[in-house]
């Protein structure tokens, strides 16, 4: 540790330097993560050193650090600008170095850092600020919903219920808010796909397998999200279809939320694939503009009687707001809570200007988008070969998500046409312009087209 610095409560941090209060953000990564991941991986961030303009954070091994970076690093840093706007940045640190690299040396990092505490059924909470009173329906939602509800009704008419949909759409709280309504009267089993590799893995390790059975399969009401996570895990998809076959079997109910159809499932086996296709499917949309005015007047009316305070966002704000965020409903209440936590320190109405200045970089992305995520997004979205992707072969389905790249590529970055042709392959810019025009062209004429292209973009900005 410096000289001169203090240590309270984990946090390091000189004196003069020190305006975060790292316990209250923490209290906030457990509102906004959920219990789970919080106890699991954000509890055990310390706060190393704050500067102006960004965080060090102190983080147990390089495994973990990896991990909250690829998977919770945006919205770790979205949180904390809602605490102090000028920070753009969050550096780690490992404090504890962990050596060795191999397989099982990382399953035992996993181990030590999410070490569970007490039993598995601790690991099976439902939010219950997730539920169906709290979930605002729009026409993107309209289907989900209802049939989430319906589900709540006549257990195993629907089986399984598969909801699907873009990130930050709903589907997490709406597979919650079916848990809530079903737990009292059933044995409500509600599990991520990542936790339920977690499980299996330690499983295995402790040559438990026979509890990892017993626990998964008892369940009346079995709800796991983000299967998509299974995707390439040969030995774990091999027991989901175990335990999906006997849960099926004995007549429970299951409901899985994922990022897109059965069918487009990348990496995942075919009769896992058709057994999900095999009950109900429906999907979430982006949500359109009314959706998400509803939603921000909804959020404003909780939090005034939440905090007994007035929030002064005018009617125009919210327009405002609500036409520039394109991408999902997650980022929605992100801006918002910036916005509020601005209007609240300056204690002022905020003109759409003001909005404008806070929200910069927010549309404009902070996160750099390059030629390279595209193409392995679009490739990988449509499950295909990147290579084959960007080869000259001029199938259609080849050569359309090529051309849906080439239009991304344009949208959404700074490269120039030229240079997007020679990253795909040398290809000439005049060959770019046809695809960019295509694209938009179909993404006006073709619904599918643009709820796929939609969905590619949500996926970009959550990277
Ligand atoms: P997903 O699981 O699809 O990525 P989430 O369920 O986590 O998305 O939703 C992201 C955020 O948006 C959550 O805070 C959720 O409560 C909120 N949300 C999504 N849809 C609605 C809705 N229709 N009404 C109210 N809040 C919503
Ligand atoms: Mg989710």
């Amino acid at each position: 540790m410096e000289k001169n610095n203090i240590k309270k409560n984990n946090v390091y941090i000189s004196e003069e330097e020190k305006t975060l209060d790292w316990l209250e953000i923490q209290q906030s990564f457990k509102k906004v993560f959920g219990n789970e991941v919080y106890t699991s991986w954000l509890q055990k961030i310390s706060l190393v050193k704050e500067y102006n303009d960004y965080l060090i954070l102190g983080v147990p091994t390089r495994f973990f650090r990896d991990w909250i970076v690829s998977r919770y690093l945006d919205k770790i840093l979205e949180q904390v600008k809602g605490f102090k706007l000028s920070l753009n940045r969050i550096e780690f640190k490992i404090i504890e170095e962990n050596k060795g690299n191999n397989e099982l040396s990382k399953i035992e990092e996993l181990n030590k850092v999410t070490e569970i505490k007490d039993s598995l059924l601790n690991y099976n909470r439902l939010n219950s600020n997730l539920n169906f009173s709290n979930f605002i329906q729009g026409k993107s939602n309209d289907i989900a919903l209802s049939y989430s509800k319906k589900v709540c009704e006549h257990l195993s008419r629907y089986n399984p219920l598969y909801i699907c949909g873009g990130v930050g759409l709903g589907k997490t709280h709406l597979l919650n808010a079916i848990g809530l309504e079903l737990q009292h009267e059933n044995n409500v089993m509600f599990i991520s796909a990542e936790r339920f590799m977690y499980h299996f893995i330690k499983s295995i390790k402790k040559n438990d397998m026979v509890n990892f059975k017993d626990f998964f399969r008892k369940s009346s009401v079995f709800i796991i999200d983000d299967i998509q996570f299974l995707r390439g895990k040969e030995s774990l998809q091999e027991e989901f279809f175990h335990t999906f076959n006997s849960l099926m079997d004995k007549g429970s109910q299951i409901i899985v939320s994922a990022d897109r159809t059965p069918m487009k499932l990348d990496k995942i086996q075919e009769r896992i694939k058709s057994r999900l296709a095999g009950g109900l499917i429906v999907d979430i949309d982006v949500p359109d503009f009314d959706l998400k005015v509803n939603i921000i007047k909804k959020m404003i009316q909780e939090i005034e009687i939440q905090f007994k305070e007035k929030i002064n966002l005018s009617e125009e704000t919210i327009n405002y707001v609500a036409n520039e965020c394109k991408t999902n409903i997650r980022e929605l209440i992100g801006i918002l809570n910036r916005l509020i936590a601005f209007s609240r320190v300056h204690n002022k109405v905020l003109t759409i200007n003001d909005c404008k200045n806070i929200l910069k970089d927010v549309f404009t992305q902070i996160r750099v988008i390059t030629v390279d995520k595209i193409q392995n997004i679009v490739s990988n979205y449509y499950n295909i070969p990147l290579a084959e992707m960007l080869s000259q072969r001029r199938s259609r389905p080849l050569a359309r998500p090529r051309q849906i790249a080439m239009y991304l590529a344009k949208k959404m970055t700074t490269r120039s046409l030229p240079e997007i042709g020679r990253r795909f392959n040398n290809r000439d810019h005049t060959t770019v312009i046809h695809a960019v025009k295509t694209i938009s062209r179909l993404s006006e004429q073709d619904d599918e087209m643009k709820k796929n292209i939609n969905q590619i973009k949500s996926i970009l900005l959550d990277q």
